[in-house]
């Protein structure tokens, strides 16, 4: 038998995620971001759940081909877009709209041979100072590509760096409307957290949002809100068992390093979880966890194959655990219990996002069909 270690992906939740987005700017066209293999779930699994999103956004030319691949022949745009010159041969061939965010990006364009003008999304760089042009390079950047017969339609893009927090996105909106006053063509700034937080104003619903981590049920401002909160549903419960338990006195120490020592006789779970399978070694003594769908916490270091969780919550209020029970690391219990992947990365130290992605090779991952309408 193999681990009982194994991923789920909650095909219902990413419809119904996808569905607040919609609600949140109703009259935006979405890109469903897909990138890092859609947040770790599997762009195949996903596919069908966000098929009714308007394109695909990614960076890897290899996840745009398995997009085609699937038969999805809307749009697709690459959000850094080329690399190097032979990129374009594929955009041309699988008709990807591409972003444009620096000059050598333009010369590859010009240089390119093509029969079908590209799309394009032209980046400015409003304050994140990552990709894009100045604000004051960028009209030059836009009159160039203009010129150009490789280039079709140029859409207008920035990012915003502070969507989820206090510094808001004020400052870059005016930067960017500053930037691309009176230009012709499409508009997308917004991210998950601008579209959730921010969606009243009119910039952020422009024309296109770039929708990620929203869909993935996992709140883009935690811990100021939660998935609660944004009425989100999680997409990846990850789940295994018990395979041990131990009996501990008061003295007793587990696992490595000796970081957990019992104070009162308790017993403890052993899970088959670790942070071989991507469950953050970082996560110390206290971390949430789910036993038979009961809240409890893990203690002392996370191993590479295994980790150890408190029962004593479990036997104090009469419930059963033992070898063979179920534990949930995070998203659902069979019981409907939740624990949202955004706790657990909190103990970390880190963001919903880099769990998901982590998710090890080594794990399976089944596909949780839709559930019937109710
Ligand atoms: C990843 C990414 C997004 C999506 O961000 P979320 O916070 O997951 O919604 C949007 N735009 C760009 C350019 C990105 O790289």
């Amino acid at each position: 038998m193999p681990r009982p270690i194994h991923a789920t992906i909650h095909t219902t939740a990413l419809r119904h995620n996808l569905a607040r987005v919609r609600h949140a700017t109703p009259d935006a066209r979405v890109w469903a971001v897909v990138k890092a293999n859609a947040y770790g779930h599997g762009i195949e699994r996903v596919f069908e759940a966000l098929r009714g999103a308007d394109g695909f956004a990614l960076l890897d030319l290899a996840e745009a081909e398995r997009v085609r691949h699937l038969g999805w022949r809307g749009p697709i745009l690459l959000l850094e877009g080329v690399f190097e010159p032979r990129d374009l041969e594929l955009c041309s061939r699988l008709s990807l709209w591409h972003a444009v965010h620096c000059d050598e990006q333009i010369d590859m364009l010009a240089a390119h041979k093509t029969q079908v003008p590209h799309r394009v999304f032209l980046k400015l760089n409003s304050g994140m100072n990552r990709l894009g042009f100045a604000p004051q390079r960028y009209r030059s950047a836009w009159a160039r590509l203009n010129a150009l017969p490789q280039v079709d339609e140029i859409s207008h893009m920035t990012h915003f760096s502070d969507a989820d927090g206090p510094r808001g996105i004020a400052h870059q909106v005016q930067a960017f409307a500053t930037a691309v006053q009176d230009l012709p063509g499409e508009r997308s700034l917004s991210n998950s957290a601008a579209v959730l937080r921010h969606a009243q104003a009119p910039e952020v619903r422009a024309d296109w949002v770039r929708a990620g981590i929203v869909l993935y049920g996992s709140a883009p401002d935690h811990p100021e809100h939660d998935v609660g909160h944004w009425h989100l549903q999680p997409t990846m419960t990850l789940a295994t068992r018990l395979i041990g338990t131990q009996q501990l006195q008061p003295g007793d120490t587990v696992g490595y390093g000796s970081r957990f020592t019992a104070e009162q006789p308790m017993r403890i779970g052993i899970a088959a979880c670790g942070y071989a399978d991507g469950y953050p070694r970082h996560c110390g003594t206290g971390t949430p966890v789910l036993v038979n769908g009961v809240r409890t916490r893990t203690v002392g270091r996370v191993s590479m194959d295994m980790l150890a969780v408190d029962l004593a919550p479990l036997d104090a209020a009469g419930v059963p655990a033992g070898v063979g029970s179920e534990v949930t690391l995070w998203g659902a219990s069979r019981s409907g219990a939740v624990l949202p992947i955004d706790d657990v990365a909190q103990a970390a130290g880190t963001i919903g996002y880099e769990l998901m992605c982590a998710l090890a090779q080594r794990v399976p991952v089944v596909v949780e069909p839709d559930a019937p309408a109710a």
